[in-house]
């Protein structure tokens, strides 16, 4: 007998984690316009547009802007097998979860890494940076500038010229500051920059913006070997994007999602938009302190605007506070992991979602959660 299948029908959830954060409205509707061809003239349209709005929000003169298919790793994948060559020496500044990554990517490309490593949310010191550098005299240099894993931000100029000066590029991870805080691409120095589009961006996973400067993009025509990965050798992407040479099949529906999340950044204004981040993550940090609630970072000037990290109060199972928030709320929320399981809230007010109404939203929906389970604010 055949059976029915009704439409799928996805719940509304609130998205208040480490990403995807909620999708603008603008965005959906561009989703659903017609498909067209990955060789077709309007897909090459908006591939440019995406190409130079991505300038724009990277903070960047860099002609070589590309949307690489597939999630924030394939950009992190991306940026480590084109500017890594076996044998080279990987310098990697790690604070963190996704710090971790880039190391363990860069040993599968047979790069030597020499690491940096600071307990998870501490910042890097710049002269034992610089040391540590001058010391290792690597090809690459990589950080992540918004630790998910942590909320913290770590600053890229001291990295930057510390290995500028050694001859090293160096990779940053911006998926968590994309579209939400001064990535700065420029400014900071940084060669190569990726990130994601399901945070600041407020898009759907799918994407990962990438940015080349034109000191690497000489590296990169320079190399000895091959890019041992066909599919995000950035070369043919290139060739792709702007020669129009068939490469693979790109998600039209993505390309619509970016490019309608970038034109938003675009209108706003990238100032404002991190002004409206900053502005309602300190909100956010002034009602979890008035909760009684610290947070993991305790510097303010070293916290992410996009993703907070309140520490969980002691005595309290932030499973069952999470799992009240999906299942009573509607409300997604993350925990910690690794060193920090158990121990940090991870709280996304990113991109479209950041707003005063939601800071106010979701403090309250905390609050409630917390209450639930027998937390009392000391100066309740
Ligand atoms: N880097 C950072 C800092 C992240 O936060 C994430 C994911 O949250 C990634 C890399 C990987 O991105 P994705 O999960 O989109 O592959």
């Amino acid at each position: 007998m055949p059976q029915s299948y009704p439409p799928l029908q996805a719940p509304e959830r609130l998205l208040f984690g480490p990403g995807p954060s909620m999708v603008a409205p603008r965005v959906y509707q561009a989703m659903s316009q017609n498909v067209v061809g990955h060789l077709d003239p309007f897909f090459f349209e908006v591939a440019d547009q995406v190409r130079s709005l991505l300038g724009y929000a990277f903070s960047t003169a860099n002609e070589f802007n590309i949307a690489v298919s597939g999630t924030g790793s394939s950009g992190m994948e991306a940026a480590v097998a084109n500017f890594t060559e076996p044998g080279n020496k990987f310098a990697l500044l790690t604070n963190g979860f996704f710090g971790d990554r880039l190391g363990e990517m860069a040993a599968r490309q047979g790069a030597t890494v020499a690491r940096l490593a600071k307990p998870w949310g501490e910042p890097f010191d710049p002269q034992e940076v610089r040391d540590f550098i001058r010391r290792e005299s690597p090809n690459v240099v990589a950080f992540v500038q918004a630790e998910t894993s942590t909320g913290m931000f770590n600053q890229g100029k001291p990295i930057c010229e510390a290995a500028h000066d050694a001859g090293a590029l160096v990779i940053a991870d911006c998926v968590t500051s994309l579209g939400g805080m001064p990535v700065l691409v420029d400014g900071n120095g940084i060669d190569i920059a990726y990130s994601c589009t399901q945070k600041g961006l407020g898009c759907p996973p799918g994407l990962a913006p990438v940015t080349v400067s034109p000191r690497a993009l000489d590296r990169l025509k320079s190399r000895k070997t091959p890019v041992q990965s066909w599919y995000l050798d950035l070369q043919l992407l290139d060739s792709f994007y702007r020669g129009h040479k068939y490469h693979h099949t790109a998600s039209a529906t993505l390309f619509y999602a970016l490019r309608e999340g970038l034109a938003i950044i675009a209108e706003e204004g990238i100032e404002n938009r991190w002004d409206r981040h900053r502005r309602n993550h300190e909100a956010f940090v002034k009602g979890i302190e008035a909760m009684g609630l610290s947070m993991h970072v305790p510097n303010p000037a070293d916290r992410l605007w996009t993703l907070n990290t309140p520490r969980v109060p002691v005595g309290i199972d932030d499973a069952k506070v999470r799992q009240y928030l999906l299942e009573k709320r509607n409300i997604e929320i993350a925990g910690g992991f690794g060193p920090l399981a158990g121990k940090v809230f991870r709280i996304g007010v990113m991109g479209y979602g950041s707003s005063a109404g939601n800071v106010d939203f979701i403090l309250e929906a905390l609050a409630d959660a917390l209450k639930q389970q027998g937390y009392r604010a000391a100066s309740a």
